[in-house]
């Protein structure tokens, strides 16, 4: 399981997945994503991680892995994967058609914790959101996949799934699994994830 580890809280996904018996692969060159099975995108900041996508000439690599693998992105990995975002000094990634709005809900809610309703899990979840993005626009063929107050923050088209919050920071671990098992398709057991 390939975590993109060029900026950002990628250390706080690998507990999630040491916790559900995957194994982390950290992605910061081209070379890494051989052999992986699945990418993770993690939170942190989305201009710096595309300008070292492109410094480190990961770029070409992970734009064919996520058109073709299971991906997962966390806030700023949402805003990577989303088609149309403004004010960012490199294109997106663009797997998901969507559109997205970079700090979009003010200074004063930076960052709060708010209970998310999560459809594949059907349930609801805490969902921490630091200086989080907005679902602008979900195109045809995008599927909601969790809300706050009916409002869409977190999304699938294909293998492809985003969300605008940080599962990787809560002790909750249902959305990791989920992904794991439901999306990129393997297998977990108990203690221990079948690569
Ligand atoms: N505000 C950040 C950005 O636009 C995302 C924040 C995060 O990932 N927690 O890149």
């Amino acid at each position: 399981m390939g975590l993109l580890s060029l900026q950002g809280d990628f250390a706080r996904h690998a507990e999630a997945l040491l916790a559900l018996g995957a194994e982390p692969v950290r992605v910061s060159l081209p070379e890494h994503l051989r052999d992986l099975d699945a990418l993770i995108v993690p939170g942190g900041e989305s201009s710096t991680m595309l300008r070292l996508l492109d410094a480190t000439g990961l770029r070409g690599g992970v734009q064919r892995f996520v058109r073709e693998r299971p991906v997962l992105g966390t806030c700023a990995g949402l805003i990577l994967l989303a088609r149309d975002v403004e004010r960012l000094p490199a294109p997106t990634l663009g797997v998901i058609d969507i559109g997205a709005e970079r700090n979009a809900y003010g200074r004063q809610v930076h960052s709060f914790t708010h209970d998310v309703d999560v459809a594949p899990l059907a349930d609801t979840m805490a969902g921490m959101f630091i200086r989080a993005p907005r679902i602008t626009r979900v195109g045809r063929g995008v599927e909601v996949i969790a809300r706050l107050d009916g409002e869409p923050v977190g999304v699938r088209q294909g293998l492809a799934v985003a969300i605008t919050f940080h599962p990787e920071l809560t002790d909750d671990r249902r959305l990791h699994a989920w992904f794991l098992g439901d999306v990129a398709g393997l297998k977990l057991r108990a203690g221990g994830a079948v690569r």
